[in-house]
């Protein structure tokens, strides 16, 4: 549709959205990705999900993508000696080594080395960030620590060491056999939580590579460490997350929106998709409309040159999965209308030696100076696509491509319509006008006398 909105929506799936009715009901008002979130659920869980919306891509005949979200070196509690746990201010509570508590004062966790690697004086953060404590002493075998700010712990929830360098690997088992698992399903997008330097990243694009599959590798930027080496990430790596959940734990909440404007600004730099994640909609997990702050938050994501926007409980577990959707969707239109006029979105036409990218920055001046309704690109593999995306020009771009891999590994760029085609009819200009001419009003309300 030509009408719909240029920045893509990435929806989390999760149990209220989980039918295949549903999926095809979200992906009809305008999801463009799907996320699996690995960190919660198993195998089985992430099978049935998957097939689920492979089921709802059939039903809509929509080449939605699909984002497998790898939980990476994220460290949470074990669970607690006698269910949750009201935490008061000044408290005394211990991380112990192992994986056993002996009274509901200890703490235990994912990652087998906290107790070793915290020092004193440093801050862990609970429960999003909202419990805070201080280690005042340590042992061999535990770190005590004092409850700067209380609430109601949970087991397993997230724990937050902010500015610690931990020795943990990139991937552990689980993740391995997560990405394997999600290779050989041909998602269309990897992301790898708590990235810290750009080897991660290579590592998982030469596993995607040494399976042979095609999956696209997406660095979730939450860790200061990650903050620090920005560039050599957004250069190594095919997608950029701003995850904000973590992200504003691990740093000052207040840092985050600089930040976020700080890594959208990279991605655009060197051409990078990237998606501005979490708490977009946020109240919308029990209100049917969103606040004012939320719907600025996604108008100025957008503004400031997002790829995509990211819901996550408001989909998984929310009370209003399609209006949030909805929402979305009407936010980004409605942004859009004023986005042409934004000179910081505009790209800054550089010099180049890439014949492709030279094309299609060419396409698109060419198609505004005659007002041609669109740009067809006819694609072999993601690259002219990705380079029209990131020109940000306005014109409509239809992908074709005869590769299912190609049209949905390019359902998260900004502006671009992937669609299928048998190879046999797009063999060739003439067969390529008579395809496009055929489907022209059905499927992209295009006119008679309109130029593409
Ligand atoms: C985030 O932290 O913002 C995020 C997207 O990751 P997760 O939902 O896995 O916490």
């Amino acid at each position: 549709m030509l009408q719909s909105a240029r920045t893509k929506i990435v929806a989390t799936v999760g149990p209220a959205c989980g039918s295949v009715d549903k999926l095809a009901a979200l992906i009809r008002l305008g999801v463009d990705v799907f996320r699996l979130n690995m960190a919660h659920g198993d195998r089985t869980r992430h099978q049935a999900m998957f097939d689920a919306i492979a089921a709802a891509r059939d039903q809509t005949a929509i080449d939605i993508g699909v984002l497998v979200d790898l939980a990476g070196p994220k460290i949470r509690l074990g669970d607690l000696f006698a269910g949750d746990l009201d935490l008061g201010i000044g408290d005394q509570v211990d991380f112990v080594t192992g994986t056993i508590t002996r009274s509901s004062h200890e703490l235990t966790c994912t990652y087998e080395p906290l107790v070793a690697e915290l020092e004193v004086g440093q801050q862990v953060l609970l429960s999003d960030g909202l419990i805070r404590l201080q280690v005042t002493s340590k042992t061999d075998d535990r770190a005590v620590c004092r409850v700067l700010d209380g609430g109601v712990l949970r087991g397993r929830q997230g724990v937050n060491v902010p500015g610690a360098h931990f020795s943990a690997p990139a991937m552990d088992v689980v993740d391995l056999d997560n990405a394997r698992w999600a290779i050989a399903q041909g998602v269309e997008y990897l992301s790898l939580s708590f990235v810290r330097r750009p080897e991660e990243i290579i590592q998982l694009k030469e596993m995607v590579q040494a399976a042979g599959g095609h999956s696209q590798v997406i660095a979730k930027i939450e860790k200061r460490e990650a903050l620090d080496c920005l560039d050599e990430i957004v250069k190594v790596t095919d997608g950029v997350m701003v995850a904000r959940g973590d992200l504003g734990v691990e740093i000052e909440v207040q840092q985050t929106p600089i930040q976020q404007k700080r890594i959208v600004a990279a991605c655009r730099k060197y051409g990078k998709p990237v998606i501005v994640a979490t708490q977009m909609l946020e109240s919308m997990h029990t209100n049917r409309r969103p606040t004012r702050a939320e719907v600025s938050d996604v108008a100025n994501a957008i503004l400031d040159g997002a790829d995509a926007c990211m819901l996550s409980g408001e989909t998984a577990i929310g009370q209003y999965p399609t209006e949030a959707v909805t929402m979305m969707n009407r936010i980004m239109l409605e942004t859009e209308r004023a986005y042409p006029d934004r000179e910081e979105a505009k790209p800054t036409p550089e010099p180049t030696s890439n014949i492709t990218r030279a094309m299609v920055q060419g396409a698109g001046r060419i198609a505004r100076q005659l007002s041609a309704r669109a740009v067809v690109i006819v694609a072999d593999s993601i690259a002219a696509a990705r380079y029209k995306s990131q020109t940000r020009d306005f014109i409509p771009t239809i992908a074709l491509s005869g590769h299912r891999h190609v049209v949905r590994g390019l359902a998260l760029y900004w502006g671009i319509l992937p669609y299928y085609a048998d190879p046999e009819q797009i063999n060739g200009l003439p067969k390529i006008k008579a395809f496009i001419a055929e489907r022209a009003k059905t499927h992209w309300q295009l006119n008679d006398g309109d130029r593409v």
